[in-house]
């Protein structure tokens, strides 16, 4: 065999993957075909951050003449920002290969099919590996309405000539609320296009109804119950027709409605690695496919598709099959944020999910960030605790506001740690912060479940 491990995709699960076998002594090989660092350093989450922040600085120098500043907000220079975007996202890339250099990966810049189970074409060329890891991602999607193709999906929003004045997003999920809070803050009249009542289906009820709200104040238009029937062209302008018999003019219609494993023309049948009904590729806890030498990892298994459990699935897979240190990675309690403005963060079950499991107290506390009590910009802050009224363990922390993705990381280590409310209460706060308040909830709320008296 040539190699020891080849690994098919060069994101961020196939990077990890490659460079920890490499160190563990594995002679390792890693192809991809586009670009170096996957989805996430290149078309998800850091440039969409950046761009993130970009709409924050543009609503602080509004806020700003209340704290005394002499200054406005003045025009945006988009090509500007996507510029700075590009420079450092290139930085990025020449890091992902240079890691992948240094650790003693043979690296091919071509795509990779498979010719057998043990065989691939690299480029052309004819590869042997004793294990394969197939760590492709995966790609969005849009609806099979008339016109799809008139609209652009995440991979194009990062590289727009320039801003759209009007935009429509279609969607509620994490990308389409980013996006909202993206082009909504750099100026643009922007559309919330979705077929729920409130966006982020599967998050805490009381963040889905306080993101609505901040949406609506962000200047967000919400179209809620609302599914999208057509797109026709008439020069720039883009016609998009709803289900509500509406029609909205606009310059972009952007689809956010979810993504597929990519999976398509990888040989996987000459393999014989199966594939489930959308494409993925299920594995078992040990990461390993159909076929017990090929693994799969990241997105392209479409369990959980966050960049740190694909990273995390490419370290254990490394360290199981050549650090002499078989691991498996838990999906319990995986921290995650959404970056709309402003944030999202949760770790934990919802009060829904959590409520299924027996009496649950509640605690929430909605208040106004210090810095708008001075500057009067409508936004509000919400954080909820979800406890289980048996335990006293807290299953679940949300929170909606500023810096949200911040508090909850360290959240999240109480909530593995398997902290009580008491262990919460007992903690000494950080004065002033918003952060605080996570260990300052006194007053419960409500009771889930049976009707039990609070402790
Ligand atoms: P999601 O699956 O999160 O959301 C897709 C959205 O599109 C849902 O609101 C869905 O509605 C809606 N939708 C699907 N099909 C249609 C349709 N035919 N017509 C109208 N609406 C439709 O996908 P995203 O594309 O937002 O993101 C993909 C994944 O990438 C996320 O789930 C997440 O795992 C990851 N991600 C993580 C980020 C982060 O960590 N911050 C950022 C971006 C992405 P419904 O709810 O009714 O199904």
């Amino acid at each position: 065999m040539d190699f020891d491990l080849f690994v098919i995709g060069g994101g961020s699960a196939g990077v990890r993957c490659a460079r920890i076998a490499a160190s563990h002594g594995a002679r390792v090989g890693i192809a991809e075909e586009r670009f170096w660092g996957g989805t996430c350093v290149n078309i998800g989450c850091v440039p969409k951050k950046f761009m993130v922040m970009a709409a924050e600085y543009g609503i602080n120098a509004e806020d700003a003449p209340s704290f005394g500043w002499d200054i406005g907000r003045g025009p945006h220079d988009w090509a500007k920002l996507i510029a700075a975007k590009d420079k450092e996202i290139s930085r990025l890339n020449g890091i992902y290969t240079r890691l992948l250099d240094q650790a003693g990966v043979k690296i091919y810049d071509a795509r990779a099919t498979f010719i057998d189970a043990h065989t691939l074409d690299v480029g052309g060329q004819r590869l042997t590996a004793e294990r394969i890891v197939i760590a492709t991602g995966g790609h969005p999607v849009r609806p099979e309405i008339p016109g799809a193709k008139l609209g652009i999906v995440s991979d194009d929003a990062f590289y727009l000539p320039e801003r759209p004045n009007r935009v429509a997003i279609i969607g509620g999920g994490y990308i389409a609320v980013e996006f909202a809070g993206i082009f909504a803050g750099l100026g643009a009249e922007t559309h919330l296009i979705y077929r729920q009542p409130l966006p982020l289906r599967g998050f805490d009820e009381d963040m889905r109804v306080g993101l609505a709200e901040a949406l609506t104040s962000n200047g967000i238009i919400l179209h809620f119950d609302t599914t999208p029937v057509s797109i026709a062209a008439n020069g720039d302008v883009k016609s998009l027709a709803l289900s509500d018999l509406s029609m909205l003019e606009v310059d972009l219609v952007f689809f956010a409605t979810g993504r597929v494993a990519n999976t398509g023309g990888l040989g996987l049948e000459a393999a014989g690695v199966k594939t489930g009904p959308k494409g993925e590729i299920p594995i078992d806890d040990m990461l390993t496919t159909s076929v017990p030498h090929i693994f799969a990892i990241g997105d392209v298994t479409d369990r959980l598709n966050l960049t740190p459990v694909a990273t995390a699935e490419g370290h254990a897979l490394a360290d199981s099959l050549f650090g002499n240190n078989p691991r498996k990675i838990s999906l319990q309690n995986v921290p995650t944020a959404v970056f709309s403005i402003p944030p999202i963060s949760t770790v934990g079950l919802s009060e829904t999910e959590a409520a299924a499991k027996g009496p649950m107290k509640i605690f929430i506390t909605k208040f106004t960030p210090m810095r708008h009590s001075i500057t009067g910009r409508p936004r509000k802050t919400i954080m909820k605790l979800v406890v289980d009224a048996a335990t006293d363990k807290v299953l679940g922390a949300h929170m909606l506001g500023e810096d949200a993705p911040e508090i909850i990381q360290g959240i999240a280590v109480a909530v593995h740690c398997g902290a009580t409310k008491a262990d919460f209460d007992r903690t000494i706060g950080i004065h002033p912060t918003a952060a605080e308040e996570f260990v300052t909830l006194r007053t419960q709320t409500r009771v889930t479940g049976e009707d039990i008296a609070p402790r």
